[in-house]
């Protein structure tokens, strides 16, 4: 099965002419509330093309954190290792949408900073039972790397989401196979030298993982592994809210590998499961089917 450790978080999403200026206050934004986090969004992309899945993460002893872990299990995954942390509030992003369609995010990562290497052990059993380990950077990276190392120990693989690119301890890098990344992520990883996405995945295989993965948006993914470069490009989808394609990709992924295909079968997947999740609104809402998936290829 597919193991996430990651995040969980509120998205408050409004939607507003313009921006406050600061000291301004500007009235009739439009709320929504939906389900967020890369962790929590990959786990439910996930479970929903049939893989069984489990989430380590936290949320706070609030309202929030008991509708996102119902939210969880009722896509089918298993909230075991999903606790609730007294005193500090679910992890939330504050998501202001302008009529042009560009947003602006403020996150507060609340409860999913609160855990680390030792609430890893504590689901050290699970975790070597999963044939694969799901991480994004919206936690601890210590969590994510005793997590890898104890999946790993147990023939498992680590598939390392560079998201949101941070400074690492350099070890996890060299332990993700595959290491997914976007442009933008690739650009932080190599600095100045991203030039070409062919050119990049060079640069990116030299920091140590095992394989790389590049998602280039509406032109597909690029997997280097083996020794060979190979792209894969997306269907033309009618794009209508990108958010979340990077998590339904991610999700796919994992879910194909855990079933067994190997990198060169489960990256054209999660390509088509990329595609399918930008023509609908949202993240998890967005999220598709097996057979909205396959109606793409
Ligand atoms: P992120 O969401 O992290 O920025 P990308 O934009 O690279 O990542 O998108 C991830 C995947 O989603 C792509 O590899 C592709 O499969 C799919 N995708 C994204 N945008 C489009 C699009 N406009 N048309 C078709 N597929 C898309």
């Amino acid at each position: 099965g597919v193991f996430v450790v990651g995040s969980i978080n509120q998205d408050f999403v409004l939607r507003l002419e313009r921006r406050p200026e600061p000291g301004e206050t500007v009235t009739g934004a439009e709320l929504s509330l939906f389900p967020g986090g890369k962790g929590a969004n990959s786990a439910v992309a996930a479970a929903r093309l049939g893989a069984r899945v489990a989430m380590l993460g936290r949320v706070g002893e609030d309202a929030f954190g008991a509708d996102l872990v119902r939210n969880l299990r009722e896509a089918g995954v298993d909230t075991t290792h999903v606790g609730s942390v007294p005193g500090v509030p679910t992890g939330s992003a504050f998501i202001t949408v302008t009529p042009d369609g560009e947003n602006a995010i403020v996150v507060s990562p609340g409860a999913n900073r609160s855990f680390g290497p030792r609430e890893v052990d504590a689901a050290a059993e699970d975790l070597r039972a999963a044939g694969v380990l799901v991480a994004q950077l919206e936690v601890d990276a210590g969590a994510v790397g005793r997590a890898a190392r104890a999946v790993m120990g147990a023939g498992g693989r680590f598939l390392l989401n560079f998201a949101p690119p941070r400074e690492v301890p350099e070890g996890i890098l060299a332990l993700a196979d595959p290491l997914v990344v976007n442009e933008h992520e690739a650009r932080f990883l190599l600095g100045e030298a991203g030039g070409e996405p062919e050119a990049a995945v060079e640069g990116l295989l030299g920091r140590g993982p095992r394989s790389v993965v590049v998602t280039l948006g509406a032109e597909g993914a690029l997997l280097a592994a083996g020794g060979s470069t190979r792209r894969f490009g997306a269907p033309e989808v009618e794009a209508v809210d990108t958010t979340g394609a990077g998590d339904a990709f991610v999700g796919a992924l994992a879910a194909r590998l855990a079933g067994g295909d190997g990198l060169e079968e489960a990256v054209p997947y999660a390509v088509l499961a990329g595609a399918a999740a930008v023509t609908r609104e949202g993240a998890q809402g967005s999220l598709p089917t097996p057979e909205e998936v396959e109606g793409l290829d």
